[in-house]
């Protein structure tokens, strides 16, 4: 692989982003010198984001994990001293089998969550690992739970509008979603169907880039989604814009739907959100008279306790007004349901009955969960950094009595409290083939370096750690080619899809590129109907799907703290980069009347915990609202707590997922 000229050589972005680009890395004398944007992927079409643009400092920075360490120091300091590759796995097998032994394989929880990772590097021999030890499963909900749950029980896995067919739309609504920061190939899709004469509408609390250059924009209280879509349903079927005849062909539960909506007047629904009751109905006329209408819902509306029911009612549209059936109309959640392939099925054994941790609890089960955990394994994820109840997470990690390994590429706020820590390969180190979940595209890549240090890839250390075990069967996949040789051939197609990622170098699903929903598909549910109340979903809410919740503010903490991504880092990928501090964003309005200014060092804090750091004034947030971004490291804020110490460990409505958004603040001069 190393060379001693320049090559430039293909890869793919498995970043926890949409879009999937397609890349080309300039190596010379084996060091990456450049990454960019090839037209593969005919969605990413040549360009890439600036963070990957700068990934070598990722790769080669100073807080690159080079080498198996452990600690020698208090927790939390980050104090190590190397380690060989065959001592660190030897120590981890001797404590993964006495921990088994001595407290029950429950007592092992591993922690990750993949956001940024493909079929090969994710649910492969890590999961073999796990299921045959018994260890404790962790249920993936920090991000995506709800919205997943939401939409599958209403379409089944149906995939999305392709984003590429946008420009088809007359009318683009883009709801809690920021494309400027995540998934920018979208952006000038829109301004191409705004050129076009297509109209655009965000929904969206804050004044995101998009919203400045809308027709209009809906800036609703966190949390409050659900009242608005659920008035425009009600319109819909008040005014003649429901497609009856659409609803008795295709859906069940309409009748059902239309009585829950009926509470929710413009009024009612404008008071709750704080919206003006005529810019709701201006978006419900504009939505009934445009066609093709898209909906690009995104994930932000699901962060709170109304989440999933918002999430249904907001996906709920395109039935009711009947906007299926063309090019450009519909709605855009996640594509991943267009592809079947199952990595998991490669484990060799099914999943144990065993303890299902909820990932947004962990810092309450590491405190007092029982059987208490003992052996933490941490892999691509940095829990302190992303997990709600951040003071706890922390508190748990303290443990003296708890093992933690990370496995990561870079030190992490997370990896420095661990006792164990492995170098991981990044993906121009590894093999990986990734599908989007904005495009539907399917690519591979293959190392473009050797691996950095002694840096390497999750499926070899697992498979390892399986084998000094003895955990291991003879003839299963372990080997990337294995691995996706085994994947493919899942496929009926997959011949087909082998020959296609090896030229074009890009592969799409049995729907194909750009399918339009209700002519080449239609939700794969058991009838092949959408279910606008599924009861399995009416049950699981607490109160019922679509039954609003009231917001949770209080007299001594009444602002709503967002922590939305941004364009810096990818989750919390990448915040070791960004040294500087990052400020509290609130509208100058709220920060009068708290007699502050830009500038000022302040304490943000709820009932969870506090943060130190300083404020900005901003006009593009609504008042009510502060701001305090996601994916930011302790070295961005004055006491080393970032947004999740804010947010409370309670639950969306549906599929026990995350409310960073629930977080209720008060925010005073130090
Ligand atoms: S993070 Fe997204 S936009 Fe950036 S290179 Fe990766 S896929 Fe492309």
């Amino acid at each position: 692989m190393r060379s001693l000229s320049t090559e430039i050589l293909p890869s793919t972005c498995p970043l926890d982003c949409p879009d999937t680009c397609s890349l080309e890395v300039t190596v010379t004398h084996g060091k990456v010198e450049k990454i960019e944007g090839t037209h593969r992927n005919p969605l990413t079409d040549g360009f890439i984001c600036s963070k990957v643009r700068r990934f070598p400092r990722h790769l080669y920075g100073d807080e690159r994990l080079l080498q198996p360490a452990r600690r020698r120091g208090e927790k939390g300091r980050g104090d190590f001293e190397k380690l060989t590759w065959d001592g660190a796995l030897d120590l981890l097998a001797e404590r993964l089998g006495e921990v088994r032994a001595r407290h029950g394989g429950e007592a092992i929880l591993p922690l990750s969550y993949g956001g940024s990772n493909g079929y090969l590097t994710q649910d492969t021999t890590d999961a073999r690992l796990f299921r045959r030890l018994g260890a404790s499963r962790l249920a993936r909900t920090v991000c995506a739970a709800a919205t997943g749950r939401a939409v599958s029980g209403l379409y089944g896995k149906m995939p999305g509008v392709a984003l590429e067919d946008y420009v088809h739309s007359r009318l683009i609504v883009v709801w809690g979603a920021n494309p400027s920061a995540t998934g920018i190939h979208l952006v000038p899709i829109i301004r191409q169907a705004q050129r076009g004469g297509a109209r655009l509408v965000v929904v969206d609390p804050r004044r995101t880039p998009l919203a400045k250059k809308a027709d209009l924009h809906l800036a609703p209280r966190p949390g409050t989604d659900l009242p608005v879509a659920l008035a425009l349903i009600r319109w819909l079927f008040d005014s003649g814009g429901a497609d009856r005849e659409f609803l008795t062909a295709h859906a069940t539960g309409a009748r059902e739907l239309e009585q829950r909506a009926e509470p929710w007047t413009l009024e009612r629904a404008a008071e709750t959100s704080g919206i003006e009751a005529a810019d709701i109905e201006t978006l419900a006329r504009l939505y009934a008279d445009s066609e093709p209408a898209v909906i690009r819902c995104g994930w932000g509306q699901e962060r709170n306790r109304n989440g999933g029911s918002a999430t249904a009612a907001i996906l709920a549209l395109p039935a009711v007004a009947g906007k299926f059936g063309v090019r450009g109309g519909g709605f855009t959640l996640s594509s991943s349901g267009a592809w079947k392939l199952d990595s998991a099925a490669l484990a060799g054994e099914e999943e144990p009955a065993t303890r299902l941790v909820n990932m947004n609890k962990v810092g309450e089960l590491l405190l007092s969960g029982e059987p208490a955990v003992r052996l933490l394994f941490v892999y691509n994820a940095n829990p302190l950094a992303t997990l709600p109840e951040q003071e706890k997470v922390r508190a748990g990690l303290e443990r003296e009595d708890l093992f933690t390994v990370v496995f990561d590429q870079v030190m992490t706020d997370t990896a420095r409290y661990a006792d164990l820590v492995l170098p991981a390969t990044t993906f121009l180190e590894h093999h990986e083939l990734r599908r989007g979940y904005g495009t539907m595209a399917l690519q591979e890549g293959a190392p473009v370096i050797e691996p950095v240090g002694e840096a390497r890839p999750n499926y070899a250390i697992f498979g390892d750690l399986c084998r000094r075990l003895g955990l291991d069967r003879p003839g299963e996949p372990g080997s990337p080619t294995e691995l996706t040789r085994a994947l493919l051939a899942q496929s009926e197609r997959g011949d087909e899809m082998r020959a296609e990622l090896d030229a074009p170098g890009i592969t799409y699903p049995d729907t194909g590129r750009t399918p339009v929903q209700f002519v080449d598909h239609f939700p794969p549910t058991a009838d092949g109907k959408i279910h606008l109340l599924p009861p399995e979903l009416d049950r699981e809410a607490p109160r019922g799907l679509y039954a609003y919740q009231e917001d949770p503010g209080t007299d001594a903490t009444p602002l709503a703290l967002i922590s939305p991504a941004t364009n810096r880092t990818v989750s919390s990928t990448f915040g070791q980069l960004h040294r500087k501090q990052v400020p509290v964003e609130m509208h100058p309005a709220d920060a009068g009347a708290r007699g502050l200014q830009t500038g000022d060092a302040v304490r943000v804090w709820s009932r969870s915990g506090e943060v130190r750091c300083q404020v900005r004034l901003s006009h593009d947030l609504r008042r009510g609202v502060a701001m305090l971004p996601k994916g930011i490291w302790s070295h961005n804020t004055l006491n080393g707590a970032t947004a999740n110490a804010l947010a409370p460990d309670t639950l969306t409505d549906l599929a026990g997922g995350a409310c960073f958004n629930d977080a209720r603040v008060e925010v005073e001069k130090l």
